[in-house]
C-alpha cells in the first residue's frame, strides 16, 4: 500500500486538491492541510483537528505521511546541525544546517551519488545510486525544520532562511525533481521560501541552465573552478561535453533578476588551478558579467589526488581578483562566507587535512555501521575553527 499512495509531500497545492475531489474532500481542505504541514510542523493526520476522523482517516488511507528516518543527528557546538537521513529503500542522504548572525541555511541533496566524477570531489568517487525523488527534497527541508522546531507564526522569527543545492549530487540532472520540490518549497501558502533565498549549484549543465531562470528565478552558483579548458578538463569532465565556451555564453544570457549576480564556485587547489595567471584568466573570462567568486579551500579526503592551495597563494590569488573589481571572499570564516561551503564541513575526531566530512563524503567513508556509531559523537567544525 505503501507504495502506490503518493507522498503528501510530492504534491503542490492544486495537485492535492485534484487528488483529494474523487476522495469527496473539498478544495478548501488543501490548504488546511498544507497548514498544517508547512506551517505548522504536524505530518500525523490525528492531529489536523479542523478536519473530521472520517476525513483523517481517508487522508491516511490515501497518501503516505512518513517522514525521512533519521540515522544521525549531529549537532555542533557553534549550533551546525548535520543529518544522515535513511530513505524508504536504505539509501542515506546528508543535509546541514548552519546557522549564521543573520540567517539559517540548509544545505540539501538532489541525488545520493554522482555521475560526475569532478576529481576533487568525494562524491564523484560514488556511483550515482538515483535521483532523489521531489518529496525527498522537499522532506529535507521538512524534517529540519521539525528538528528544529522552527514553526513560528511570523517569517522574521525563522531559523531556516535560506536553502542551497550544494550537498550530494548535480542538481541539473535530476532538474524535474529539483523543480517540482522548490515550487513546493517557495508556495506562499505552505513554507513560503523566497527566490532570494534559494541557490542552485551546478557543475555547469549548459542546456538546463535558462531554466532556471524561467521556472524558479532562485540564485545561480556555478561550480567554475578553472578559467580555461585544459586544466577544467582535467578536474572537472563535464567540462568535455560542455565546455567553457558554451558554458559562459549560457551564463552571459541567462536573465538575471535585478541586483543580482552569478555566483561562481572555486576550489584551490595547489598547482593546480591557482597561479597569478589563472587568476588573470579568470577576470577575462567573467568580464562585463555581474558576478562574485567564492574561493573555496580544497578540502582534501583520504586518496584525493590534490593539496589545497597554501594561504599566501589562495590570499594573492584573491586580491589579484579583487584588484580587477570582483568580489572574491575566502570561504574559510562563518558569516556571510559559509553558504557555499558545505562542502567544507569535517570531523574533528579524524585527523585534520585527512578526512573530509565535505556533504556527499559521509556515506562513503563512514561506510559500515561501527564508523557509522563512530560519526554520532563527532563534533562538526569548519575550515578555521
Ligand atoms: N554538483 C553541484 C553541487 C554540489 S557540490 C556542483 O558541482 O556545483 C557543491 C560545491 O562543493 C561545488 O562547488 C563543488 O565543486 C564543491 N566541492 C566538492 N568537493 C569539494 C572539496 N573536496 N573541497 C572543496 N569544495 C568541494
Ligand atoms: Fe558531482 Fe558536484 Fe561533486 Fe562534481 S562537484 S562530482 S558535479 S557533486
Amino acid at each position: 500500500m505503501t507504495h502506490t499512495r503518493p507522498h503528501i509531500f510530492s504534491l503542490d497545492s492544486n495537485g492535492l486538491t485534484a487528488a483529494l475531489k474523487p476522495l469527496g474532500l473539498p478544495g478548501f481542505r488543501a490548504k488546511q492541510i498544507w497548514q498544517w504541514l508547512y506551517q505548522k510542523g504536524v505530518w500525523d493526520v490525528k492531529g489536523f483537528t479542523n478536519l473530521s476522523v472520517k476525513d483523517q482517516q481517508t487522508l491516511a488511507d490515501n497518501f503516505d505521511f512518513s517522514p525521512l528516518a533519521i540515522k544521525v543527528e549531529q549537532k555542533a557546538a557553534d549550533g551546525v546541525v548535520k543529518w544522515l537521513f535513511t530513505l524508504h529503500d536504505g539509501h542515506e542522504i546528508e543535509t546541514v544546517f548552519i546557522p549564521e548572525a543573520e540567517r539559517g541555511t540548509l544545505c540539501i541533496s538532489s541525488q545520493v551519488g554522482c555521475t560526475l566524477n569532478c576529481r576533487f570531489c568525494h562524491t564523484g568517487t560514488q556511483a550515482l545510486a538515483r535521483n532523489l525523488e521531489a518529496h525527498e527534497i522537499v522532506a529535507q527541508i521538512a524534517m529540519a525544520k521539525r528538528q528544529l522546531n522552527d514553526w513560528p507564526q511570523q517569517n522574521e522569527g525563522r531559523k531556516l532562511t535560506n536553502i542551497v543545492l550544494m550537498g550530494m549530487g548535480e542538481p541539473l540532472f535530476n532538474y524535474t525533481n529539483v523543480r517540482d520540490a522548490m515550487q513546493i518549497v517557495m508556495a506562499p501558502e505552505g513554507m513560503g521560501f523566497g527566490s532570494r533565498k534559494i541557490t542552485i549549484s551546478t557543475s555547469g549543465v549548459v542546456p538546463e541552465i535558462k531554466n532556471i531562470a524561467t521556472d524558479l528565478g532562485i540564485q545561480l552558483a556555478v561550480s567554475l573552478h578553472a578559467p580555461d579548458d585544459e586544466t577544467r578538463t582535467k578536474i572537472m569532465p563535464i567540462n568535455n561535453k560542455w565546455p567553457l565556451k558554451e558554458l559562459m555564453s549560457a551564463l552571459r544570457s541567462f536573465p538575471l533578476k535585478e541586483h543580482r549576480r552569478i555566483t561562481f564556485e572555486y576550489v584551490m587547489l595547489k598547482d593546480v588551478n591557482d597561479t597569478d595567471q589563472h587568476a588573470d584568466a579568470l577576470i577575462k573570462l567573467v568580464d562585463g558579467l555581474p558576478c562574485k567568486f567564492n574561493l573555496i579551500p580544497f578540502n582534501p579526503w583520504p586518496g584525493s589526488p590534490y593539496l589545497c592551495s597554501d594561504e599566501a597563494r589562495i590570499e594573492a590569488f584573491a586580491k589579484r581578483l579583487w584588484r580587477a573589481g570582483l568580489d572574491a571572499p575566502v570561504r574559510k570564516t562563518r558569516g556571510e562566507d559559509i553558504l557555499a561551503a558545505c562542502g567544507q564541513l569535517r570531523s574533528e575526531s579524524s585527523k585534520r587535512n585527512t578526512v573530509s566530512l565535505e556533504f556527499p563524503s559521509v556515506v562513503r567513508v563512514y561506510g559500515d555501521d561501527k564508523q557509522k556509531a563512530k560519526l554520532g559523537s563527532v563534533k562538526v567544525q569548519f575550515e578555521d575553527d
